[in-house]
Formats: structure tokens, sequence, C-alpha cells
């Protein structure tokens, strides 16, 4: 089977180490395969968007020789379809009305994370506004083995919750947006990073209601700074380049020797990647 790999950033801000990570392991994971790799813009969260970020994600992955094939996806063109996947589905999901303060009081928090309780599935009261929809999700159990971090089993009813697939201001969730395009795109690869490994089980939830087929995963540490924060433009995290490119590798398990230009040291990668030697760890401090 061929390989089709993806990155898909949010362009909130240039790539740092972390996203530098992610990117090359999917880079390098599709190309020593022979496979394709796509680009995907997931730009739906219009507020987020910084204005530039594109241009200088684009420009990075030129700089250190991560060429993508064919023309770039942005997520903001397709909201006709994704609202067609609604439509198709509209029997597994439900308005609902609750406000975010509705939310914080009802949500049992379980690990600091919050899950709805399903107040809004049997209808709405009258007099009640709808505002996000969610998808209705059961408690069977849904399992997938990561290529990095073994098998993981997750129960979405009782872990999250009923989900949401459409925002109370409009905008399409990330959930839903990226099993629609990984399958659009024919992506057989996901290789990303481990933040998103919880929500892994929801994408798999919503391909199987709409007869999507589920890719293989493989999730990537998480690069964290001095105090243990994931890296992210808030956290002041700098933008990556050629020369952050072989602490890349050595935080993806892979020691480059010495002497090797940044050039070199990818084509030395395409060589020898092995995802056996990615560490199976969720987090790992970035290496500078
Ligand atoms: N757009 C997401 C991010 O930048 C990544 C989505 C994915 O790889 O599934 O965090």
């Amino acid at each position: 089977m061929r390989i089709i790999g993806r990155f898909a950033p949010s362009p909130t801000g240039p790539l740092h180490f972390g996203s530098l990570v992610a990117a090359l392991a999917s880079w390098l994971d599709a190309r020593r395969g022979g496979g394709r790799w796509l680009l995907r813009i997931e730009d739906l969260d219009r507020p987020r968007v910084m204005p530039g970020a594109e241009d200088a994600i684009l420009r990075q992955l030129d700089e250190l020789g991560l060429g993508w094939d064919g023309p770039i996806l942005h997520q903001s063109e397709r909201l006709a379809v994704y609202e067609r996947s609604l439509q198709g589905i509209q029997a597994h999901t439900y308005a609902c009305a609750c406000t975010r303060r509705e939310l914080e009081d009802s949500a049992l928090a379980i690990d600091g994370s919050r899950i709805y309780p399903g107040t809004c599935r049997g209808g709405l009261d009258p007099g009640k506004t709808a505002r996000a929809l969610r998808v209705r999700t059961t408690n069977e159990q849904i399992r997938f083995a990561d290529r990095v971090q073994g098998e993981i089993v997750q129960r979405v009813e009782t872990e999250v919750g009923d989900f949401v697939l459409r925002r109370a201001d409009g905008v399409i969730a990330y959930q839903l947006a990226v099993i629609v395009d990984d399958a659009a795109q024919g992506v057989t690869d996901v290789v990303r990073g481990a933040d998103l490994l919880d929500s892994t089980a929801r994408q798999i939830h919503l391909q199987r209601l709409l007869g999507l087929a589920t890719p293989r995963y493989l999730h990537v540490p998480v690069a964290t700074g001095a105090g243990g924060e994931k890296l992210s433009k808030q956290t002041g995290a700098g933008a990556a380049g050629p020369a952050e490119l072989r602490s890349a590798l050595r935080f993806l398990g892979h020691e480059v020797p010495a002497d090797l230009s940044p050039r070199e040291a990818l084509d030395w990668a395409l060589e020898y990647w092995d995802p056996r030697r990615i560490p199976r760890r969720r987090a790992a401090p970035a290496i500078s």
C-alpha cells in the first residue's frame, strides 16, 4: 500500500520545536516508505489564525527541506463539505443549549478534563436556544494500536462525553474536520503530537459513524519547556529552522552523526528512519 502522510498545522504562529518534530516525523515516515506527504492548513478557528503565520510555516518547511506534494488544502474553503457530513450523521447529533457557565457547573471533572453529562441529549426544554451541535457517543470500547504509544483504549461516553461538532459560534470543530479531510485526502498514516492521542478515539467514533476508514496512527512525544509545559507560541517558543533539525532528530531517538550539515542530516535520517526508536513517551523536554 502506498503511504500517504500529512502535516496539518493550525496557522496560529510559526513552527516551533514541537511542531517541527511532528512535521519531521510525518515527512520521514511518508518519504521513507516512498509515499506522498500532503499539507493541510487547519484555519477554521478564525480568531486564532495569526496573519502571516501560514506564509511563515511554508517558508520554514521549505528551508527545512520538507517538501510537500500537490496543492495545499485549506479547511476554511471546505465548510460546505463539513456541513454535508453533519447532515449525513444527523440521526446521531443533537443541539445543545448549555451555556459555558452551565457546562462548568454541570460537567463532571475527571483528571482535570471536563466530561459533558449529556444534559441536552433528550431534547431542549422550551424556551432554550440551540447553541452547539453535539454527537451522541457510546460506551463501546474504542481501541487502536498506536505505532509508538502502543494499545490505547477509551470509552468516549464515560471519558469524554458527547462532544461538540459545531460550536455555538458556528465554527466546525477540529474533531470533525480532521477526519473528513484525512479521508478526503486518502491519508493512510497520521503522524502527530501525543497531545492529540486523547482525541483519537473521538475521531475513530466519527469515522465509524460516517463510514470512513481509520488510518494508522503514530503519536510522537510532545516537546515541553523548562517548566514541563507544552511548547507553544503562548509560552514563547521560538521559530524553528534548519539549525534545530538535528535536535529534533535526537528528540525522535535518532542520533545524527555530528559532522553533518542540516541537509545531510535530513538525508541521513531518510536512510535510517526507524519509528521503533521514537521514545514511547507522551511528553519529553525539548532539546536545544
Ligand atoms: N491542527 C492541529 C494542530 O496544529 C493538528 C491536527 C492533526 O494533526 O490532527 O495542533
